[in-house]
């Protein structure tokens, strides 16, 4: 069984679930099926998933990350990580208070495929779901961030916003604890790249446990700190959990981090290496730093100033007392309102108004072969995904900043990302609303191969 996963902000992952052709290193009965090289031990499913939630349990209790009167909230995204996560943590700890926190970003079609996930997992899981509708509780989404100057930053600004609305969360709901997914990828990566920049602050603030800077704020854990990526994706499979299967818009052209790739190919050689440096960082660095911070400060670690954010009251250590989500916030205010969609009456409109209107197929080139919007271009959606930089610059230097380009598919759903990067890539692009059929309906021109039809 291959199963390939799309992870918010890097395009894909791929386990393949089959017999190793030896038997479970654990049971010594059934076949297994993952390799844990680092362990020296090949398991089955079944012993997998027992291996992989007491890992977890470990790891909360060695760190004391909660006790039993705690309400600990886990943030869920949909993705593999934090799925994962909440699932082990119900299974470890099957009598702490626990539930689940969504955000619904209002990224088009990527939310809402999100919710309906986060929605089966935690009935499945068996806690309660508490849901922040960003657009129904603050009036903005976070595709409206693209007519910003954050446009290139989305990931940025979505995590800031995260952050705040977390916090929120857990003082609506009183959680005192926040679990979050970052897993032994993630914190290896970012340790190393902020090494290499001198970052010493920003690896200290990587620790499994992270205290609450002022009181009232939850203490923020990462129970799955020293389990790898590749067995978190591995859990989800063999336990069947919902999981996203479609890629956030605004990760198109993403990469995997440079460091992430590098260990990867450490790995190789070292099955060892993530662990290593993860006890290195964890055991002499950070405490390292931590001693000689507070040497520097005469004994006394300066407490950092938090003060209450003017506008909406969270916590924040800000000169000017406005916090980074308000600020990123107040931006879209100034700005007028501008769409990602248009509608086919709206597009014949444009070409009525003798506008220059480009029309991009993103569907498979079969199906554009077919049948198509008279003049369109084909652009495989990934094609796109693949070229996106270099297609980008090819359309601007081709048809100008004047240009209007309406992207297509069935019924919007893979035209929408590619709008979303032309916009991000400062060309005017809509996705057409409702697809091809839409456009049909509306008396829109379509060609054949035998020729044109209104
Ligand atoms: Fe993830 Fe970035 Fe999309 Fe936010 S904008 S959901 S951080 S990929
Ligand atoms: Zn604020």
């Amino acid at each position: 069984m291959g199963f390939r996963y799309a992870k918010c902000g890097i395009p894909s992952m791929t386990v393949d679930v089959r017999g190793l052709g030896v038997k479970c290193s654990e049971c010594k009965r059934e076949e297994a099926v993952v390799d844990l090289k680092y362990a020296r031990k090949k398991l089955c499913g079944k012993c997998f998933s027992d291996f992989f939630v007491r890992r977890v349990k470990r790891t909360v209790e060695k760190y004391r990350m909660f006790g039993p009167k705690d309400r600990v909230a886990v943030a869920v995204s949909g993705g593999k990580d934090s799925v994962a996560l909440l699932d082990a943590l119900k299974k470890a700890f099957p009598e702490q208070d626990i539930v689940a926190f969504y955000i619904d970003l209002g990224i088009h079609h990527y939310s809402e495929h999100l919710r309906e996930k986060v929605k089966a997992l935690s009935e499945r899981v068996g806690v309660p779901l508490y849901v922040y509708d960003l657009k129904e509780r603050e009036g903005y989404v976070i595709d409206d961030f693209l007519r910003t100057k954050f446009r290139s930053k989305m990931c940025s600004v979505c995590g800031i916003i995260k952050r705040g609305v977390f916090t929120q969360m857990a003082a609506e709901v009183g959680a005192t604890v926040l679990a979050t997914g970052h897993n032994l990828d993630d914190t290896v990566g970012t340790m190393l790249s902020a090494f290499f920049a001198g970052d010493f602050e920003s690896i200290s603030r990587l620790k499994p446990v992270l205290k609450p800077l002022i009181p009232g704020q939850p203490k923020k854990v990462k129970p799955l700190f020293n389990t790898p990526e590749i067995e978190d994706l591995y859990y989800v499979v063999l336990n069947d959990l919902p999981v996203q299967e479609c890629n956030c818009p605004h990760s198109f052209g993403a990469s995997v981090s440079r460091y992430k790739r590098m260990l990867d190919q450490m790995e190789e050689g070292n099955p060892n290496v993530k662990y290593q440096l993860l006890s290195v960082f964890l055991k002499k660095l950070v405490p390292m730093y931590e001693r000689v911070k507070s040497l520097e400060e005469g004994g006394v670690s300066a407490p950092l100033e938090v003060k209450e954010c003017r506008i909406c009251g969270l916590p924040t250590s800000s000169s000017d007392g406005v916090c980074s989500k308000c600020r990123r916030v107040a931006l879209l205010k100034e700005k007028g309102g501008q769409k990602l969609e248009v509608s086919p009456e709206e597009v014949l409109e444009m070409l009525r108004r003798g506008e220059r209107v480009m029309f991009i197929d993103t569907r498979k080139r079969e199906v554009y072969e077919g049948e198509r919007i008279r003049g369109a271009l084909n652009i495989p959606r990934e094609e796109f995904e693949a070229n996106q930089r270099r297609i980008i610059k090819k359309l601007r230097r081709k048809y100008g900043k004047r240009a209007v380009f309406i992207t297509y598919c069935y019924a919007g759903r893979e035209s929408y990302p590619v709008a979303v990067a032309l916009q991000r890539g400062g060309l005017r692009a809509y996705s057409l609303k409702g697809g091809i059929s839409a456009w049909k309906e509306a008396g829109g021109e379509v060609e054949t191969l035998t020729g044109v039809e209104a």
